[in-house]
């Protein structure tokens, strides 16, 4: 078999695999090696019978994605941009939500936590006003294995051990409500307990609000967060920073967040980008708020970040916080999420936009 008709494995779920490969228990042995061990062959597999190994190597990839392109910010997060096995490209982005804790000793108190933000497609259908990876189009989806490998080549990139749990969110390049399949088959593949063993409950889908699609993912019932990307509070506007929502208006979104399945802990996150002059006044806080009467809701206000050519700026500060007072004296939990990698063009889509034009 040539190389290019080989499949990654870390596109398989383990019962996937169970129906190829016998007996049953090789296939935790495998997972073991592929997402503990983290070898990069199958000949390495050492407790496996030769005869497998070769089998293995013969059929079947581990590593497909390269990194070609790598900008830390002062924060410490770190954007990478990926080359898939067909040359395209897509972006994910390590963000260190809390820096490290030492005790006086130097000893250490608490690792850093992580959140890593993961591509579903190469381009994207959807076509926001403010963001640059629609500018590029839709190319395709992304292949379950190509989901997870971004997050396990980042993993080692920064010797993160396997068994700190990173969060993951489905926020990078592409609607992941687009490539349900794929992303459903990678939450599975990251959650697995004798794989990266990464809790559902630490993984949130982030969608431009496909309506039919959120009451798709209800139906499976994976568990998993959910994040609505609102950005404004009446259709006029959302049209215009969203064409899809003429297809889907903010309306049908709201009534398939309330039909959707949340954990009892748990809350929908609204994602509001805050454009200064657009939607960042105190008569867009109060629809909102009216908006999300009844919805188990957290809000997180998200600065619009410039990009060379972009229509938009970023809005004041304290305009935001004024934003967030009036949602919090109405009872809505609200955070500014802090503008992570800003001086590594953190907007979805920019690195891949960056390389893109320096090669033409
Ligand atoms: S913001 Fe997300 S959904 Fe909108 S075009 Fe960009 S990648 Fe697609």
């Amino acid at each position: 078999m040539s190389k290019e008709e080989k499949k990654s494995i870390l596109g398989f779920t383990k019962e996937e695999l169970q129906k190829l490969i016998s007996p049953t228990f090789r296939i935790k042995q495998i997972f073991n090696w592929l997402y503990h061990k983290r070898v990069k062959s199958f000949l390495d597999m050492k407790n496996l019978p030769k005869n497998l190994r070769e089998e293995l190597e013969n059929k079947y990839n581990i590593k497909e994605l390269e990194i070609i392109s790598k900008q830390k910010s002062s924060d410490g997060s770190i954007k990478y941009l990926f080359k898939l096995k067909d040359n395209h490209t897509v972006e994910a982005v390590l963000l260190k939500m809390k820096d490290a804790v030492y005790n006086e000793d130097g000893s250490i108190k608490h690792l850093p936590k992580y959140t890593v933000c993961v591509s579903s497609q190469v381009g994207c259908k959807v076509g926001c006003a403010f963001c640059l990876t629609a500018k590029g189009g839709f190319v395709r989806d992304l292949k379950a294995n190509e989901i997870v490998e971004q997050v396990l080549q980042i993993y080692e990139d920064n010797n993160i051990d396997c068994n700190r749990k990173v969060n993951i969110v489905y926020m990078g390049m592409g609607e992941p409500l687009d490539n349900l399949e794929n992303v459903a088959k990678a939450i599975k593949i990251f959650s697995d307990m004798d794989g990266m063993s990464i809790s559902v409950h630490r993984q949130t889908i982030s969608t431009s609000g496909l309506s039919s699609k959120i009451d798709k993912l209800a139906k499976m019932d994976l568990g998993i967060n959910l994040a609505i990307s609102l950005h404004a509070v009446d259709d006029e506007l959302r049209q215009k920073l969203m064409p899809i929502n003429k297809a889907y208006n903010i309306a049908s979104i709201i009534e398939a967040v309330r039909r959707f399945p949340v954990n009892l802990r748990k809350k929908v996150m609204f994602e509001y980008l805050m454009i200064k002059d657009v939607n960042d006044d105190i008569k867009s806080a109060k629809k909102l708020v009216k908006l999300l009467n009844g919805i188990k809701a957290k809000v997180n206000l998200i600065y619009f970040n410039p990009y060379p050519g972009s229509e938009f700026e970023r809005p004041e500060e304290k305009r935001v916080k004024e934003f967030q007072q009036y949602l919090l004296n109405k009872g809505v939990l609200c955070t500014i999420r802090e503008s992570k990698g800003l001086d590594i063009s953190a907007a979805c889509g920019q690195l891949r936009e960056q390389n893109l034009g320096e090669k033409v």
